[in-house]
């Protein structure tokens, strides 16, 4: 009976007045309830009548920065943990090495992946052998360049490439989750001493993508580029 009802229909002069069918103890709760009779007091959505999640997001980053790789990473059909890890990456949010010994925290400054560079977000992502070689089997091409393409580049790459916009999501994706599961096999070699090879990652990761994108629409059209 309660159903679909709003609480707002039961006040009449700025005064509760509730139904009799309304149960004993549910009216108590309500009549517990101030009213508040100026509309500044409340806060509302200004101009919008069903307000949904973005209008809050969209309100509470109004006023910051916008950066024009933010498409790459909130691409279309995002994932949600690896987008967002993604964007830790860019702005250099992980503790890498380089910045842990800048705060004075002493850790072992090589790239555990390769044991052939410093573990800094560049180095990582993607000048560290280990991790291109990973990378470059979710993206075509992008070793055909003379000189190491770094992580802002291969977005940009995929960005202005000539695929359609179902191949770049796809691949935009692969990025993002790779990120995500490269840094994870960082920490398990280091935190755990745990070692997984090149194909392990790379298998696990295209079976997250599949995952993923198995509900894509788009799906029929692109999975013949992750099998
Ligand atoms: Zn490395």
């Amino acid at each position: 009976m309660l159903h679909h009802k709003e609480v707002g229909n039961w006040i009449e002069n700025d005064i509760w007045v509730i139904p009799s069918y309304i149960p004993a103890n549910i009216t108590q709760d309500i009549l517990n309830i101030s009213i508040l009779n100026q509309a500044a007091s409340a806060i509302s959505w200004n101009k919008v009548k069903l307000p949904v999640f973005k209008n809050f997001y969209s309100f509470f980053f109004f006023n910051s920065n916008k950066v024009d790789w933010f498409k790459y990473v909130w691409h279309k059909n995002y994932a949600l943990r690896f987008s967002s890890f993604t964007w830790m990456v860019m702005l250099n949010g992980l503790k890498t090495a380089d910045i842990l010994i800048k705060r004075n925290i002493m850790v072992p400054s090589n790239c555990i992946l390769c044991n052939n560079g410093y573990e800094r977000h560049r180095h990582l992502f993607f000048e560290c052998e280990f991790s291109f070689q990973i990378i470059s089997k979710f993206v075509p091409n992008i070793n055909f360049f003379m000189l190491r393409l770094n992580l802002m580049q291969i977005l940009e790459f995929i960005w202005n490439s000539k695929w359609n916009k179902d191949d770049k999501n796809l691949y935009f994706l692969c990025i993002c989750c790779s990120l995500y599961f490269i840094w994870k096999e960082s920490n398990c070699r280091k935190m755990e001493n745990k070692f997984s090879s090149q194909d392990s990652i790379y298998n696990h990761i295209r079976f997250k993508v599949q995952a993923k994108v198995f509900s894509w629409s788009s799906y029929p059209k692109i999975q013949h580029r992750i099998i």
